[in-house]
């Protein structure tokens, strides 16, 4: 069992309905949240629904205008940040230029008046953990980017805190090096059992690092769930659309046993898709498959569901190709094929006409 799935198990963090406002404006609204022990937590939603908000509670640096915050069942409302077992580590580093990494972890354990042999034998610990023992001596400016960032962590959790609030935490790395972090990430969060909540704007990294990911919108979780359910079965169109590509088709519904016909186009198919929800008739309904559950070919296929249509544009991605096809309505839909052999002039190509097609359990059928 992971532990949001195991009743007995009690959550170290708690967010119960909680209200943040800023004069008249709604911030955070009502939310409800509960975060396990050991978990790698991400908050996930676009710029202003409320991600740093609730960072910034967890820290202590703002309180909520209604409602509790409760880390390990205990309300933090009157705990201040520094007495906090919680730590924040910003996307800056904020590392001492003039200390070096070996002063840099220990600044914390000092301040807290640790005796000399214990801070020693924390620091070089953490030093292990992030792989900097050789670069102890040096200062901020002397080691990489990514070391750096390694830095930033080791003394983040040198106090060992409960909780780890990281705010864009490899932000500043380029592409390449922000994938190795990534793993280095989670196999640190994994060897320590810290708690650690993420915010970030790259979805790929939220569903890469998380246990865990909420879906925020405007204040508000829409669904929080594992990465794999938040891909495979979005509760709602905004979530289905916010991580990854997806082609959402919308009509009326009608409903026979766990099969919907999605009437939705002058012209077009219907579309037939499965659920275990119920659907009353003519309800609208979205069908949202992925591009990647959608075949192309210049064949007509058989499937349940077949749409045609004009190849108008094709994204080379190396590793795959994305195709976008236009139905004689005008309605968009993206296909997505692996390349698993060499491309060859016979493949498809701009304006061709092509068979999409998809069976009626590739999508899921959303209500909103
Ligand atoms: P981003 O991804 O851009 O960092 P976010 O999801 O972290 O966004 P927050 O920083 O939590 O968003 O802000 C949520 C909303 O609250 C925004 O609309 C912001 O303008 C507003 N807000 C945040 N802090 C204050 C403040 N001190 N005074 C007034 N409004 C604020």
């Amino acid at each position: 069992f992971a532990p949001w799935e195991d009743a007995t198990e009690k959550p170290l963090i708690q967010f119960k309905g909680v209200t943040k406002k800023f004069g008249d404006f709604v911030a955070i609204d009502n939310l409800s949240l509960d975060i396990y022990q050991k978990e790698f937590f991400a908050l996930l939603g676009p710029s202003g629904c409320g991600k740093t908000t609730m960072m910034r509670m967890l820290a202590g640096f703002e309180a909520p205008t209604h409602g509790t915050i409760l880390l390990a069942g205990q309300d933090i409302a009157p705990v201040p940040p520094n007495k906090r077992a919680v730590n924040m580590m910003f996307q800056s580093y904020a590392l001492f230029p003039h200390l070096s990494v070996w002063d840099n972890i220990a600044f914390g354990l000092r301040r807290e008046g640790q005796d000399k042999d214990a801070i020693a034998a924390r620091v070089e610990e953490m030093l292990r953990l992030t792989r900097l023992s050789k670069f102890a001596k040096r200062k901020p400016h002397q080691i990489s980017g990514g070391q750096r960032q390694r830095v930033a962590l080791a003394r983040s959790l040198a106090k060992a805190p409960k909780l780890l609030l990281l705010d864009e935490p490899l932000g500043a790395l380029d592409a390449k090096l922000r994938q190795d972090t990534q793993f280095e990430l989670m196999d640190i969060q994994e060897k320590t059992g810290t708690t650690f909540v993420i915010v970030t704007h790259d979805q790929e990294e939220a569903m890469t690092v998380a246990s865990r990911v909420a879906v925020m919108d405007e204040g508000r979780v829409i669904q929080v769930a594992t990465p794999s359910v938040i891909y495979e079965a979005p509760e709602t169109v905004y979530v289905a659309d916010f991580i990854g590509d997806v082609n959402i088709i919308q009509g009326r519904a009608s409903q026979d046993a766990d099969k919907v016909r999605i009437d939705w186009a002058e012209g077009q198919p219907p579309i037939i898709g499965t659920t275990q929800k119920t659907f009353s008739p003519s309800q609208t309904c979205h069908f949202a498959i992925r591009p990647e559950k959608v075949a192309i070919s210049t064949e007509q296929p058989e499937a349940p569901n077949v749409l045609q249509g004009r190849v108008i544009d094709i994204a080379y991605l190396g590793n795959l190709s994305t195709y976008h096809v236009e139905l004689p309505d005008g309605t968009m839909m993206k296909a997505q094929t692996a390349n698993t052999r060499r491309l060859s002039r016979r493949d498809i190509t701009w304006e061709d006409n092509v068979w999409l097609s998809f069976t009626d359990t590739a999508g899921v059928l959303l209500e909103r």
